[in-house]
């Protein structure tokens, strides 16, 4: 057994990198509350990403837990090159060339990664590099190879700095060279649940990648992250075409408005809810504590505030993958999310569109939902093979636990992100009376469940027809 904190029912996903790396670490990190890994394919070598997948593997299998792995794709991620000394500085008022062809950046040229930049980019649209920190102009295009832009703010240029176009339609593949070598080598991986795609621009690139995996036979489930102005006008679709959705504030701060964040962030969480898409609020959530042992009161109100908004997980990236606290900063949000959760409001439940093909089990999920608000029940148990029960119940956001049962252990470290989700390994395949009886004394075995305690089953009847959900059952823990 391991000493791990109470289960909230929002997720922490936490990044892996140089901080975290380490088997002691990450078994600190799991015990101060982490329930998804992500690993960033920006960085490290596969070799990297394997050792820390079977740490983590191992921790699953010692302790008997679920925690689950994302593999997070770079996808189409501009850059500049390398630059003289590692830092030239740009001045307001002066010109620059960006060119395709390999150099040493200088204060008149530098290399830019993206080859049809000249031949995609238009007179007067913006370019922001370094985080936005550093915003150009384009002045002209020969179309071809050569571009020069005025420089609007200036700052220091460092190499391999990120470049995003915020007005720019951009030609290039969803899946770069990098990510199609990235993804060949995460399909060979089962430990993987969840694979993440950058830089989304259309439903199209999510029934893509989901071409790629379902042609491997790889169980992993797929999250869109949304930091382009393309994603948010197509969001109604890239949410059908995809498992769950990532609000990559990073990046989606510099290619919108900053200030729009807010609002698109709630937006994007109804969204999801209502679609029953798992949904992460990404970056810059306790910054601070990449270096300060303390978080801000600025930093404490967005994780609450996104508790509050609805939000399945909550992630981490540098405060944990490069941080000086990695187990401080887990610690910390999981603190946070307790106390957010004491005063759970939510916006009205959605209800069960009859346009929908699973409409039935829909309402079924739905008013498990209401009948254990209803009847103060202390969870409602459902079992699964394809997710489909959890992500429902859990989309109701009902006010109790939700504990869910399957024979695979990759579903439940799928479902570890989904709001509220507790699973458990059940595989015997006999009665539905049984069934119940067998997972209640499971639960109450572990002390989830008590004498006494009111539950509410979900389940499909006949068994072995494999339907889904079509029953509800209310009783007592005898
Ligand atoms: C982001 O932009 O917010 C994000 C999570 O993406 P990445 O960390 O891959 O840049």
């Amino acid at each position: 057994m391991i000493e791990r904190i109470e289960h909230q029912s929002t997720k922490i996903l936490a990044t892996v990198g140089p901080a975290s790396s380490s088997y002691e670490t990450l078994l600190e990190l799991v015990k101060a509350g982490v329930d998804v890994f992500r690993l960033n394919f920006s960085h490290g070598t596969h070799q990297d990403h394997e050792e820390v997948m079977n740490r983590i593997t191992y921790i699953n299998e010692k302790y008997n837990l679920h925690i689950g792995i994302l593999a997070d794709l770079q996808g189409p991620k501009l850059r500049v090159g390398e630059i003289e000394n590692n830092g030239i500085e740009l001045k307001k008022g002066q010109t620059i060339k960006f060119t395709n062809e390999l150099c040493v950046g200088t204060k008149e040229k530098v290399y830019m990664s993206y080859k049809k930049f000249a031949s995609d980019v238009k007179v007067g649209e913006k370019v922001l590099i370094d985080d936005g920190k550093l915003m150009l102009e384009v002045l002209e295009t020969n179309k071809k190879d050569l571009v020069k832009l005025k420089v609007l703010f200036g700052g220091i240029l460092s190499s391999r700095k990120g470049v995003n176009l915020p007005n720019t339609k951009i030609s290039l593949p969803s899946l770069t060279e990098k990510d199609e070598k990235d993804l060949e080598y995460i399909l060979t991986q089962p430990s993987v649940n969840w694979i993440a795609l950058s830089f989304v621009r259309s439903a199209k690139d999510m029934k893509d990648l989901a071409k790629r995996v379902k042609a491997k036979n790889h169980p992993a489930k797929l999250m869109a992250k949304i930091e382009k102005p393309e994603a948010i006008e197509k969001l109604d679709k890239i949410i059908k075409a995809s498992n769950a959705i990532m609000v990559a504030r990073g990046d989606l701060g510099i290619e919108v408005p900053i200030e729009k964040l807010p609002l698109l962030q709630k937006m994007i969480i109804k969204k999801c809810i209502q679609r029953a898409r798992p949904v992460v609020v990404a970056t810059h959530m306790l910054d601070s504590m990449i270096t300060a042992p303390i978080p801000t009161r600025a930093e404490i109100t967005d994780v609450a505030n996104a508790v509050l908004d609805g939000a399945d997980a909550v992630m981490l990236s540098g405060e944990t993958s490069v941080g000086q606290h990695p187990v401080k900063v887990v610690e910390a949000m999981n603190n946070i999310i307790e106390e957010a959760e004491k005063e759970y409001v939510l916006f009205p439940r959605p209800t069960p569109s009859k346009k929908s093909r699973t409409f039935l089990s829909d309402a079924v999920c739905f008013n498990a939902a209401k009948v254990a608000e209803d009847i103060k029940a202390k969870a409602i148990m459902g079992m699964t093979s394809s997710g489909y029960t959890a992500f429902k119940v859990s989309s109701y956001r009902p006010k109790c636990k939700i504990y869910i049962f399957s024979d695979q252990d990759s579903m439940l470290a799928t479902l570890n992100l989904v709001w509220g989700v507790q699973g458990f390994y059940y595989d015997k395949f006999t009665t539905t009376d049984e069934t119940i009886d067998d997972v209640t004394s499971i639960l109450v075995q572990n002390e989830h469940l008590k004498t006494g305690d009111i539950i509410v089953n979900t389940g499909s009847m006949p068994l072995n027809k494999r339907h889904r959900t079509n029953m509800l059952k209310v009783s007592v823990v005898e």
